[in-house]
């Protein structure tokens, strides 16, 4: 070594020797070694590695040596700088192994244990089919319309063209609610709504034309409940009043639901009936969607959903009854419009096969279940 020159410092020169540098490095070596954890390695980095850290110390003295000497110092620390920073990666790549071993036994999930837990809920099955009929027409610009349960028996009876003293107020089983007198000034009498229907007058009387509208909803009949009858049931309406429409039209809707609902090659057919609010009317039916027909005179292959009859009973139909438009201010001679409504319980009950109604309305998720936990 040369004689010190005038920055040379003697003393903090020290940290800069052989055994020294040797003995940092050491230290830092045996911190790694001794990290049990990934916490305590990291407060042993920051102790060995870090802008403060003995050798990083030592580093910045290197600038303070005479030229000769700074390569020297330089590759000396360097070395052990090297050999810390590779000692802490081997002991990080040790402790993470560990760690994932441990994590791994800790965390380990026993598939074979009992399956104990409450079970999460799932929506009712008629409300997934009637959120699923109605997305069909959602998809086709209509909007979803609702009204109310407990009903004005004018919007039940009167609007839809069942005039008081008309036969077919007989048709359907009501729960009034209210008499005539004694209610609002309207002197109509409440009643639970006997179908959703009535939601089309309210639509007619609230929106601009045109109107398309779907109305799912609760309806209510003095039926007893049992395997084929609820007093409480579900129907899905279909209301489309515009200028120009025909029974091709609808005849078109219905075609295109069932496609969408049981496949492409499905389709419909119409047969004349009755309802006080369409005129004409018809009954709907939809090919049935397990025999597509084939069942028809055919012993060889009997269809028990469809009874081999090749079709199944939907709902009813029919272009909207002139009165009924008249009734809520349209103008029979400018707009024609369509309905049609079914039962969500029937749909249910051919299309998943369920024999008994009374499943549908007790509530037990077992009955439940099967349907999948749709949401
Ligand atoms: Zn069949």
């Amino acid at each position: 070594m040369s004689a010190p020159n005038k920055s040379y410092d003697p003393v903090e020169v020290e940290t800069l020797k052989p055994e020294e540098i040797e003995r940092m490095r050491d230290e830092a070596l045996a911190a790694f070694a001794a990290a049990d954890s990934l916490d305590a390695l990291h407060e042993a980095k920051v102790a060995q590695t870090g802008p403060t850290s003995p050798l990083a110390l030592a580093n910045r003295e290197i600038g303070a040596l005479p030229p000769h000497a700074k390569a020297e110092a330089g590759k000396r620390v360097g070395q052990a700088r090297g050999a810390v920073n590779k000692a802490l990666a081997a002991r990080q790549v040790e402790l993470e192994a560990e760690r994932d071993a441990r994590v791994l036994v800790e965390e380990a999930v026993d598939v074979t244990l009992p399956y104990d837990r409450v079970p999460s809920g799932a929506r009712h099955p008629l409300t997934t089919m009637m959120e699923r009929v109605a997305d069909v027409f959602v998809a086709m610009g209509y909007e979803v319309a609702e009204g109310p349960e407990a009903e004005a028996e004018w919007f039940n009876f009167d609007a839809l063209n069942f005039l008081p003293d008309h036969p077919a107020r007989q048709m359907q089983d009501t729960f009034f609610v209210q008499g005539p007198e004694g209610t609002d000034e309207s002197g109509s009498g409440v009643v639970l709504r006997t179908h959703t229907s009535p939601v089309q007058a309210r639509a007619l009387l609230d929106r601009e034309l045109p109107v398309y509208i779907v109305c799912p909803g609760r309806v209510f009949r003095t039926d007893e409940l049992d395997a084929t009858h609820t007093p409480v049931f579900h129907q899905i309406e279909l209301l489309a009043v515009d200028e120009g429409l025909t029974m091709a039209d609808l005849k078109g809707t219905l075609d295109h639901m069932v496609q969408a609902l049981f496949g492409e090659d499905m389709k419909t057919r119409l047969r004349p009936n009755y309802f006080p609010f369409t005129e004409p009317s018809a009954e709907m039916d939809m090919l049935c969607y397990v025999c597509k027909g084939e069942s028809i005179g055919n012993p060889d292959r009997p269809c028990r959903t469809c009874s081999s009859e090749g079709w199944i009973e939907l709902g009813g139909c029919g272009m909207v009854n002139p009165r009924v438009l008249t009734a809520c201010g349209v103008d029979p001679e400018k707009y024609s419009g369509f309905a049609f409504g079914f039962g969500i319980e029937r749909m249910l009950m051919f299309r998943h096969n369920v024999e008994d109604m009374r499943d549908m309305v007790e509530g037990d998720v077992r009955f439940t279940r099967p349907f999948g936990m749709e949401i």
